[in-house]
């Protein structure tokens, strides 16, 4: 019998700490949890899942447009209500807040309702409680981080933007990675006027160089206006409300609303990990070995606190792999090699493995194969949209290093594409394996 209230004390109920919570209590330990905001995390209740259904949301505005090529009357102008969406997403949110207690109930796992902090490395305090663990997870993930700058606080970040009580008529959205990207898409697909600013030459810094180019012209035939090489350096709220920014350069611009998507940073601050011992990197993250534990060795730490590769799926698994280890005398740990990620802009774009770029910095002699075409369904539409897919291939080797693509549905085919990925799949074997005609998917496997 441990003299500790338990063996695990989780805290952050995210999509990392609930993972390892429930899969080490199913090894029989005796675990509790503490979330001092809604059981989900970042993902559930203000990530991914509500970023979705906003991107579905705004995806209806060009299939309400397309579809009289299709030989659809529509009964009258779309209108639209942001308010109903909002609405609606928070019912979904809430009603996966629900299921993520009841399976933390139904894994024997304790909730704490209430923010913890750690006293030593094996004492929390839990709201007005006193508890005690064997070992301690810290799982409590990033925030956003808003640049220094006069006025900032009559900016939003994603955070906020699931809350706006109205569509802005006019928003600038600041930054050029995934969240900046995807809520661009989302203000413009439902009706707003967008600026997109952003400090460097193009956006989704580190993508391969056509995905990002061939993003970049997509978004623009959208409407959004997208600024580069520009930044936002002092915002001005005016006295009908609207907002005058000031940019690098000298200019002006005049918006409604301005978004922050300038990067998540982990919300260590305040957590006592200091007072336990634990050590943090110079951006506040913590320092942890292959083996997700800190320089504490009873405290381990997984997900977005340790500022690695910020993904839920990674995340997941970096909390299976801590339980299985930790409790299930199953050791293993999560290989970051070649993960496939998608970012939710429209139109997507999905990816996997080495960009060109990093493949030439790696000294590989390589093979580009690439193939640009009209979706099927524009050709109908009429719409003027563009997919690129793109496959890096080791000429020595013949081994595929990396698939990109820009285009509908790039996050369910890459998902498949990034198995083949994984297992050192050959351009041989890809063109081997027969096309699933018609699709997007088959010119992976039909590129010559
Ligand atoms: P990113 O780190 O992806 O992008 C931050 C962006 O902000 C970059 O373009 C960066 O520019 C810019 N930036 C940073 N500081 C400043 C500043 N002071 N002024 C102006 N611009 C600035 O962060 P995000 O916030 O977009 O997302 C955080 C992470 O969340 C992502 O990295 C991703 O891992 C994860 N995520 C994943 C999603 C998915 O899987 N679909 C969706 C959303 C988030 P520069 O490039 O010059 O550094």
């Amino acid at each position: 019998m441990s003299d500790y209230d338990f063996d695990l004390f989780v805290v952050g109920a995210g999509s990392g700490g609930v993972r390892a919570a429930r899969v080490a209590s199913g090894y029989g330990a005796k675990v509790a949890i503490a979330e001092e905001s809604q059981v989900g995390g970042t993902c559930v209740i203000r990530g991914c899942v509500p970023k979705k259904l906003l991107v579905y949301g705004a995806h209806f505005a060009e299939d309400f447009e397309d579809a009289s090529a299709y030989g659809w009357t529509l009964p009258g102008e779309p209108t639209f209500s942001w308010k109903t969406l909002i609405e609606n997403k928070d019912t979904e949110i809430n009603r996966l807040n629900g299921i993520y207690k009841s399976l933390l109930k139904g894994s024997n796992v304790e909730l704490f309702e209430s923010r913890a902090v750690l006293k030593d490395a094996h004492t929390l305090e839990v709201g007005d409680k006193t508890v005690t663990a064997e070992r301690i997870l810290i799982a409590v993930g990033g925030t956003p981080v808003m640049p220094d700058i006069p006025g900032i606080e009559h900016a939003i970040s994603s955070n906020q933007a699931f809350h706006l009580e109205d569509l802005p008529e006019r928003i600038a959205v600041v930054g050029g990675g995934y969240i900046a990207v995807e809520f661009a898409g989302i203000f413009a697909g439902l009706g707003a006027n967008v600026i997109q600013f952003y400090r460097g030459d193009q956006i989704l810094r580190g993508f391969d160089n056509d995905i990002r180019n061939h993003l970049a012209a997509e978004i623009v035939k959208k409407g959004i206006d997208l600024r580069l090489d520009t930044n936002v350096t002092a915002i001005e709220k005016n006295d009908d409300g609207s907002l005058s920014l000031t940019l690098t350069g000298g200019g002006h611009q005049e918006v409604d609303a301005i978004m922050f998507a300038t990067g998540r940073e982990p919300k260590t601050h305040g957590l006592g990990l200091e007072q336990a011992g634990v050590e943090l990197n110079d951006r506040g993250a913590i320092k942890t070995n292959a083996g997700l534990q800190t320089s504490v060795p009873n405290i381990y730490a997984v997900g977005d606190v340790r500022d690695h590769v910020q993904l839920t799926p990674v995340a997941i698994k970096e909390g299976m792999s801590f339980a299985d280890t930790v409790y299930g005398g199953k050791p293993w740990s999560m290989s970051y090699q070649a993960i496939p990620t998608a970012v939710f802009s429209q139109p997507p774009v999905g990816t996997v493995g080495l960009s060109e770029e990093e493949a030439r910095d790696k000294g590989k002699d390589i093979e580009i194969y690439k193939s640009t075409f009209k979706p099927m369904r524009h050709t109908l539409s009429g719409r003027d949209e563009k997919t690129l897919m793109k496959l890096v291939v080791d000429k020595t080797t013949d081994v595929v290093l990396g698939a990109h693509m820009v285009g509908p549905d790039a996050a369910e085919i890459i998902q498949g594409i990034g198995i083949a990925v994984r297992m050192g799949a050959t351009k041989a074997q890809f063109d081997q394996t027969v096309a699933v005609h018609p699709s997007a998917a088959e010119e992976f496997v039909t590129m010559r």
